[in-house]
């Protein structure tokens, strides 16, 4: 071990911590505008299995994936447990679980392997110790034998005077040997990194940062143990074990990692991180930090409010995966593509670290829209996705809805030959299973329950003439019963034919293009406005031809025979247009009290009722 260390320590030569931090390159001058390097980027995830993956950890893994894959370099998972008594049984498997669910497989790490591992760190203790002894050696560390008492009572006298808390440095006295045999003989110490004053650096999204926090003299007069005081990290617990500083650094060099992106909330480390790189004459990996996610009211996003875990949105909500992803990625990323929805391929091969600064506000609207954009998406390219949208959608009918009714609508039918069109044609539409069942329920049930119908049009439509086109819909035998065809005879209709042949007794000349147009437009609104009202209730969904596919020839049928009975005793359109009907019937009674013939002789003939098609003067 000793053989090994001096051998070690033979390569390494002397330089003090400020000539390092001077010498060590600006990392970021490699970096184009948008920030990325152009040279392949080992970037790492490290996880603390103390928790699940949420929504902040997971963008911090998406970033750092897309960045090697953009550069076409890798992607590593590292387990930073180095914190044993926090450490949540099984949280390490759910975070192998829910990155691959996600899509964000890791390229080296725990399970797949790789040249630099072991990929945990409670693997890697004697590394650790190793490079402590190094420092020591070097001068930059020095083992730290003060008590617990003694340093509480000196961070309470800190305390109540005011000041920042520090350590006092008291063993730095001790000499080399004498900490040496005071740990041979098993005194309980900390190994400190000795460090006079952070150095800055520069980040990849803040530009060059730091907090120097030079501790230089605290000196108050007359109180010794009050007296000069330095930050002096923690690198390696009494316990042997590293604190996270020392672990996470160790690890990064020893990993190659080019670049670490990482939260915010690890911006004030860095300076002690970057001082530790210098320390072990290491250039510094380049660093993004990421903003903080927080509630439109600027509130943290955390557990207590809506930072929960990725299972909730997954197995309570049924968020996609690539709806996620999509969601995480636009938090605080901006990008120049002209929509906000991408695959998880998409953003590989466009991804940069133009990374706003400050924080960013989390509005939940927007992934419940991206969810919708993806299941239009997996539907219209048959993604694997789309089969469990299926899936999905089936079992909550079969949990949800009477069977009785439903078997009726599927005939010889699976429930799956009703739910797949069902979905091609509504997915747009689509959030969860369960919403989606809600909304489209008129397709799992015989007994719909229709509102009142109510005519939208402003042109007054007798209802007749609805009545008639519905039933010319229905024509069409089982064979050609599809959406172009329904298509074709929706569009085909002649509109103001129908309106000029229901209008009995009225004498209409043959109107001119322009207000034939004018009252097939109208004609049509309202005969699409009866046939949602007759086939599902007026709900929202899929079109009419695709409802009468879905719903199949015999059900569509029967719901329109439905809505034509009642609707019988439907006379009039509007409220203006039951006043113009009732005027047009008076008039007719008067004419003839006077002998004319209906509607033409009178001067004052009011055919305004017919809309478009009344004749022009
Ligand atoms: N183990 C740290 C965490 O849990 C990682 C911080 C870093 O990426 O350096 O977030």
């Amino acid at each position: 071990m000793r053989a090994l260390r001096s051998g070690l320590l033979a390569r390494r030569s002397w330089v003090c911590m400020q000539c390092r931090s001077a010498s060590t390159k600006p990392a970021a001058a490699s970096h184009n505008k948008s920030g990325l390097p152009n040279f392949p980027a080992r970037t790492r995830f490290a996880p603390s299995p103390t928790g699940y993956l949420h929504l902040g950890s997971l963008r911090t893994a998406l970033f750092n994936y897309l960045l090697a894959k953009r550069t076409g370099g890798q992607f590593l998972l590292r387990i930073e447990d180095t914190d044993q008594a926090r450490t949540i049984p099984g949280a390490e498997q759910r975070l192998y679980d829910d990155l691959n669910w996600a899509g964000l497989h890791w390229d080296e790490g725990p399970v797949v392997g790789g040249a630099f591992g072991p990929y945990k760190q409670s693997e890697r203790t004697n590394i650790y110790r190793k490079h402590t002894h190094d420092l020591i050696h070097d001068g930059h560390a020095y083992r730290c034998f003060c008590s617990k008492e003694r340093l509480d009572t000196l961070a309470r006298h800190r305390s109540e005077s005011g000041l920042a808390p520090g350590y006092d440095r008291t063993c730095t006295e001790l000499s080399a040997d004498e900490s040496e045999e005071r740990a041979a003989k098993g005194g309980s110490h900390v190994v400190r990194l000795k460090v006079d004053k952070y150095p800055d650096y520069k980040d990849l999204v803040y530009g060059t940062t730091g907090k120097n926090r030079s501790k230089k003299l605290d000196l108050l007069e007359g109180a010794d143990i009050l007296g000069r005081v330095y930050d002096d990290p923690i690198l390696l617990k009494s316990d042997g074990h590293p604190t996270y500083h020392l672990a996470n650094v160790v690890d990064d060099h020893l990993m190659e990692i080019s670049h670490v992106i990482r939260g915010t909330e690890w911006m004030s480390s860095t300076p002690m991180h970057v001082a530790l790189y210098n320390a072990f004459g290491w250039t510094p990996p380049n660093f993004a930090h990421v903003p903080l996610l927080v509630e439109p009211t600027g509130e943290k996003l955390s557990k207590r409010n809506r930072d929960i875990d990725l299972a909730h949105f997954r197995d309570k909500q049924g968020i996609f995966a690539a709806s996620l992803l999509n969601f995480s990625a636009l938090l605080g990323w901006s990008h120049t593509g002209k929509s906000d929805i991408f695959s998880l391929e998409e953003l590989e091969k466009i991804f940069t670290l133009k990374i706003t600064r400050g924080n960013t506000v989390v509005a939940f609207e927007k992934l419940w829209f991206l969810q919708k954009a993806h299941a239009q998406r997996f539907a219209a390219q048959e993604r694997p996705e789309f089969n469990d949208m299926v899936t999905a959608v089936s079992k909550e009918v079969e949990a949800t809805v009477a069977a009785e009714p439903l078997s009726q609508i599927l005939q010889s039918r699976s429930l799956s030959d009703l739910v797949t069109p069902l979905l091609k044609a509504d997915a747009k539409s689509y959030t969860t299973a369960s919403e989606f069942v809600a909304r489209n329920s008129t397709f799992f049930s015989t007994s719909i329950d229709r509102p009142e119908y109510t005519p939208v049009s402003s042109t007054p439509i007798p209802i007749s003439s609805l009545h008639t086109a519905a039933a010319a819909l229905t024509l069409v035998p089982n064979a050609h019963w599809a959406i172009a065809t329904h298509k074709f005879n929706i569009s085909s209709y002649d509109g103001a034919s129908a309106l000029q042949a229901e209008s009995e007794n009225v004498d209409i000349p043959i109107p001119d293009e322009k207000s034939r147009i004018a009252a097939d437009k109208a004609f049509k609104k309202e005969l699409y406005h009866y046939l949602r009202w007759a086939l599902s209730a007026g709900a929202p969904g899929p079109g009419i031809p695709e409802t009468m596919v879905i719903l199949g020839r015999d059900e569509s049928v029967r719901r329109l025979t439905e809505g034509m009975k009642l609707t019988r005793d439907v006379k009039a359109r509007s409220p203006v247009a039951e006043r113009l009907v009732r005027e047009k019937e008076r008039e007719k009674a008067k004419a003839k009290s006077e002998g004319e013939g209906p509607l033409t002789g009178g001067k004052e003939k009011d055919l305004s009722w017919m809309g478009s098609l009344a004749p022009k003067e």
